[in-house]
């Protein structure tokens, strides 16, 4: 396998389990503002995240790659409401997108097939991520003061989570 290639999908696994601990620490806002069911859906999304890297650390395996981790940075932990929250995780997103769109391209470039084929997975998994974050930030906003919206969306992702 390509060095370079390499270097880069292991930059990607480093950057899926930061998002793993960055909607784990949104997880935990959630769970201290009494949000359980945003909670759970949040923690639900750190897991996803969590075998994002996994998946990209197999591929490396299976193709007696080296694995190199490194180490995540203490995510921010503080944040002023549940929009906050939301809108910074699409932000979030959107830079993953980018990341991926950049290892897809560099894949081709070289002619990385298997790493193509894996990639195509993520690249068709950021545009349900960014829809799937994009929608919920649109239902809060559109709650926007009323704490009674924002309870019925809570119970709607406890249904969705459990
Ligand atoms: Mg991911």
């Amino acid at each position: 396998m390509d060095d370079g290639m390499r270097q880069a999908l292991n930059a990607q696994i480093n950057r899926e389990f930061e998002a793993s601990y960055v909607y784990l620490a949104m997880a935990n806002f959630f769970e201290r503002e009494g949000l359980d069911g945003f909670a759970a859906w949040m923690e639900a999304q750190s897991e996803e995240e969590r075998e994002h890297g996994e998946r990209i650390l197999e591929h490396l395996r299976d193709r007696d790659a080296r694995v190199e981790l490194e180490g995540i940075a203490a995510p921010r932990q503080d944040f002023d409401s549940p929009l906050t929250v939301l809108r910074a995780a699409l932000e979030h997103e959107r830079e993953v997108t980018g990341h991926i769109h950049d290892l897809y391209d560099r894949a081709r470039e070289i002619g990385d097939h298997p790493a193509e084929i894996m990639l195509q997975w993520f690249v068709e998994e950021q545009v349900e991520e960014e829809k799937t974050f994009g929608d919920l930030v649109e239902k809060v906003e559109r709650a926007g003061e009323s704490g009674s919206a924002l309870l019925v969306l809570d119970a709607e992702l406890a249904r969705r989570s459990g």
